[in-house]
């Protein structure tokens, strides 16, 4: 049997060693040069840990450090908006990393034998049938996985009549700074924009900004500094100290929500199926979940009953999913003075177990 994939991101790369470790022949087509990822951070929460052990993967990426779970939200003076009991939710959901992105690729990759990477191959389209049109000609396959991101052309090509992607109103930058303490992982929210930062293991520090903005509109890393100037520490330090040329921006997207991830032999898979807002962190963390469930369900049940059962289990999980990352970042966008000020004085009110079971089906995920 052989799967071909769209599109060699995580969730592609990982779809391609589920199917591999299954005796499947696998052939990924990534449009890009080389197979590799933006250089920033990523943090795996419980549950995509938990997917990259069904990979044999999960323990690699343990060696390498270990993270703390978020430990809260912060004014930009520094006083605790919420604070989590940080070993608790170690406790009751289990161990978070933070990655290089390009770490984790890599970590998949070398899962794979060279003869299934076909870098520099652009997808054009794919039919229903398996066939799929490409920069270096049509193949078919028993099973197409289309991982080929928020803007794919998958999706487009099966899906013609279903919206695009919808800005969600903020911009989203990420840089890493040089190694620094900080006290844990933790977002700061003003009133249209917030700072995180997520500590490596090797003591650099990931940090994402994110700030309404209209779509397309580019600012570099002297605006940044300028912006966040008078919040709390480190977070000036950490914009001063990281280089001019680290900072990456991309607005941010999500997917209408989809009535079906699969048609014919087809399947959509990660930010294709569900592109979500990056609040929650857990965008990649599906679509590991998507890899390892797709794979399991289709060599289980053959690619029919496989296909409508990966469809049954994924699209309403994920879907959830992404509600609650668009709710959980909604009021760090909030820009009247009022609003935030009520922001601030009730968030300090709710029990932290507020928190948790809001987060709790995201974490609680197990194959
Ligand atoms: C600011 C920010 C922070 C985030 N933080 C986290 C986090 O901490 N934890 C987390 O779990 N998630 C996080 N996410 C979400 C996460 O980055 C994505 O959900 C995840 O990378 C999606 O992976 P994917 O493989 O589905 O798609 P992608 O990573 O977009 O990969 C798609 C691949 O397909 C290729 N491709 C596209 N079109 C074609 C074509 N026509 N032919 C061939 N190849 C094609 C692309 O080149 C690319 O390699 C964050 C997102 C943002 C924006």
């Amino acid at each position: 049997m052989k799967a071909l994939i769209v599109g060699g991101g995580i969730g592609g790369l990982a779809a391609a060693v589920a199917f591999h470790q299954r005796g499947w022949e696998v052939e990924v087509l990534e449009r890009a040069p080389e197979f590799t990822e933006i250089g920033a951070g990523l943090s795996i929460q419980p549950n995509g840990l938990r997917a990259l052990d069904a990979l044999g993967l999960g323990e690699a990426l343990r060696s390498g450090g270990l993270a703390d779970p978020p430990s809260g939200i912060r004014r930009t003076n520094g006083s605790w908006l919420i604070r989590n009991d940080v070993a608790d939710l170690k406790r009751r959901f289990g161990q978070w990393v933070t990655v290089h992105r390009a770490g984790l690729v890599d970590l998949v990759l070398a899962a794979l034998p060279a003869r299934a990477l076909r870098p520099g191959t652009a997808v054009r389209q794919v039919r229903p049938d398996g066939t799929v049109l490409h920069s270096g000609g049509t193949t078919t396959a028993d099973l197409v996985v289309g991982a080929d991101g928020v803007h794919s052309a998958t999706r487009r090509s099966l899906w013609p009549d279903v919206p695009g992607p919808r800005y969600v109103g903020y911009t989203a930058w990420r840089l890493i700074a040089p190694p620094q303490p900080v006290d844990g992982s933790a977002e700061t929210w003003g009133r249209g924009q917030r700072f995180g930062h997520v500590p490596m293991p090797d003591g650099r520090v990931y940090c994402y900004l994110m700030a309404n903005a209209p779509s397309g509109s580019r600012t570099g890393m002297a605006d940044l500094r300028d912006r966040f100037a008078r919040w709390h520490d480190p977070i000036p330090a950490l914009l001063n100290t990281a280089s001019e040329d680290s900072v990456l921006q991309h607005d941010t997207y999500e997917l209408p929500n989809l009535r079906t991830y699969v048609s014919g032999k087809v399947a959509l898979l990660g930010d294709a199926a569900h592109a979500m807002t990056p609040n929650l962190g857990q965008g990649a963390c599906q679509a590991l979940e998507d890899a390892v469930t797709l794979a399991s369900t289709v060599d289980t049940l053959g690619v029919r009953a496989g296909l409508a059962e990966y469809d049954r289990t994924r699209r309403p999980r994920t879907q959830l999913v992404a509600r609650r990352s668009r709710q959980a970042g909604g009021p760090a966008h909030w820009t009247s003075p009022p609003l935030t000020a009520l922001r601030d004085a009730a968030l300090p009110l709710l029990p932290s177990s507020l928190f948790e079971r809001s987060i709790t089906p995201a974490y609680t995920w197990a194959i």
